[in-house]
């Protein structure tokens, strides 16, 4: 049968897919784009929001446009979310939770014909590991579940308490990716700062801490042919100068870590059940900095919490100057039914949070800019990745180190895209709509 993906949400998602993926070709079905005429159509869903709801309902509609025919399969955390609710949509003939997507193959052939027979949609309930879609990056799920229970969340619900895979298996994923010619991996779980965690206690990652984690970062290292290891979002309760020293003696982590904030003003932090103050927060980033030098410093802020007042907003604006984020990704506050602060007085009205996340992303570009411009040095690493048009041109583009995107020019290189997966030495010339480098390449240089 031909088999339709489409992904939609978080990292671990994306990472998901490809495991689900591969697991259909292995049982002799075929891929194929999510446009086409397929018999099966499998969204992994995301319910972060309530945009990702509606987008991830929407995704499942237009399968059933594409063929009415066809079985339509909710996967993930919508899906979770929706049992739970005990919601219906016609459109949606399966719904997978995570905990049952290893057995997806098997659910989607043996239920769907049972959906089919009863004229009802079926409700089943996870994948562990595997394929991402790029060449270059790999993301690797090393973890899942989260225990944390920050207030607007609605994660821990939906995906359950702490797993952590063995060490051992990890290893033997990365290993295969860089035999298929991967050079970069990118680390992910739900809370991969809990990797190792044999309790579901909140506090455990930080009794901990890290050493699971930087133990298993040695034995990535050790894997030739893997250039680089990125870490996914971080905990910033896991920053400590013990963590971070050790962390710095592996070589192949890139200076770049994604340390959620979510809010710069210690009260919201105290309501969204996040165990940290905005200065314990900025200790880390000193250490971090002490020890990676210049590393891009990412993070997540949410807009407009319940009872989120100008003057908190104000702190959170003062704190991303003072921290000098790389990037930040805004989001307004989405109330997710069955958490605590769905149920919180002050909701804030739709207008404030949109016109606090347009002054958080005036911020966030200048500051982007400000790192850009210090970080970069005349010559970076580049991993390139593909070829790109930007204003009608092509242009080989991919990441250094620290997560900045870098092009250059194709029509520059002779046969441009047979350098897609390796590392070059790249001049920094100057800059192209704003925020992408761009630079001269220097065919000496090829790592
Ligand atoms: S740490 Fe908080 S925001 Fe992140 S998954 Fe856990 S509960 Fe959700």
């Amino acid at each position: 049968m031909n088999v339709a993906f489409l992904t939609l949400g978080c990292k671990v998602n994306f990472y998901e897919t490809g495991k689900m993926e591969k697991l259909f070709e292995e049982s002799g079905h075929n891929i194929v784009p999510f446009e086409d005429y397929a018999d099966i159509y499998i969204v992994n869903t995301c319910t972060v929001t309530n945009i990702a709801d509606r987008k991830s309902r929407k995704m499942l509609h237009k399968a059933k446009r594409l063929n009415p025919y066809a079985v339509i399969v909710a996967a993930g955390c919508y899906a979770d979310s929706a049992i739970k609710k005990g919601e219906a949509d016609k459109s949606i003939d399966i719904f997978i939770q995570n905990k049952d997507k290893p057995d997806i193959v098997s659910i989607v052939c043996t239920e769907a014909a049972k959906r089919i027979k009863d004229k009802a949609p079926v409700y089943v309930s996870s994948i562990n590991h595997q394929l991402p879609a790029s060449h270059t990056r790999a993301y690797i799920k090393i973890q899942d579940g989260c225990t944390q229970y920050c207030t607007y969340c609605i994660i821990p619900y939906v995906r359950g308490g702490l797993k952590s895979r063995d060490v051992e298996s990890v290893v033997k994923e990365a290993a295969g990716l860089a035999a298929n010619g991967y050079k970069e991996i990118v680390i992910t779980g739900i809370h991969i700062s809990s990797y190792g965690a044999v309790t579901d206690n909140a506090d455990e990652f930080v009794k901990l801490q890290g050493k699971p984690l930087l133990a298993l970062l040695k034995e990535l290292n050790g894997i030739d042919g893997i250039e680089r290891i990125r870490l996914g979002s971080l905990e910033p309760r896991i920053i400590s100068t013990g963590f971070i020293k050790e962390l710095s003696s592996i070589p192949k982590i890139c200076p770049h870590f994604h340390l959620s904030l979510q809010s710069g003003s210690d009260t919201v932090l105290k309501r969204m059940n996040r165990h940290y103050t905005a200065k314990e927060y900025l200790d880390g980033l000193s250490i971090t900095r002490k020890y990676f030098g210049n590393p891009a410093i990412t993070t997540d802020i949410i807009t407009g919490f319940p009872g989120e007042t100008e003057k908190e907003f104000e702190e959170t604006m003062d704190f991303a100057k003072k921290a000098g984020f790389a990037k930040i990704h805004v989001f307004k506050y989405s109330r997710r039914y069955g958490t605590i602060a769905d149920k919180m007085d002050g909701q804030v009205s739709e207008s404030i949070k949109s016109e606090r996340s347009t002054r958080l992303s005036g911020l966030e570009r200048e500051l982007g800019i400000w790192y850009q411009d210090n970080a970069l040095k005349e010559h970076e690493k580049v991993l390139f990745e593909e070829i790109t048009e930007i204003n009608s041109k092509k242009y080989i583009v991919g990441y250094n180190e620290r997560y900045i995107r870098i092009a250059v020019p194709a029509e520059s290189i002779p046969g441009a895209e047979s350098l897609c997966n390796t590392i070059a030495d790249v001049k920094i010339t100057g800059r192209i709509n704003g925020e992408i480098l761009t630079g001269c390449y220097s065919p000496a240089t090829i790592y």
